[in-house]
């Protein structure tokens, strides 16, 4: 990561802090993408697995290798200071919610 990228992972999407304030120089970066499995794709692929006696490699190679999840919504980019990522129990749905809106940091328990 070159300085101009560093500088856009400065802050915490957490906390809003710096991202050194713990005084140890890391930080993650974390993608969150949400997906929805297309039921009927996978149902397809079991059955031609069940066809090829329930040999799920065989049916891999031989199957159509459709897309089995559909993307919802836009991916999230966070950046996590090691304060936030070791001490703060948060669902990721929450944090998909953090790019989105910028009271949130304020709202969530420490
Ligand atoms: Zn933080």
């Amino acid at each position: 990561m070159r300085e101009k990228e560093l500088r856009q992972h400065a802050v915490c999407s957490l906390c809003e802090q710096p991202i050194g304030r713990a005084g140890v120089p890391m930080f993650w970066v974390v993608k969150i993408e949400r997906h929805g499995l297309k039921v009927d794709v996978l149902m397809r692929q079991q059955g031609l697995a069940m066809q090829l006696g329930g040999n799920g490699f065989l049916a891999q190679v031989m199957g159509p290798d459709e897309e089995m999840t559909t993307p919802i919504g836009e991916a999230s980019t966070l950046t996590v200071c090691l304060t936030c990522a070791t001490d703060r129990a948060l669902p990721v749905s929450a944090m998909e919610g953090v790019v989105q809106d910028e009271d949130y940091a304020e709202r969530v328990p420490r």
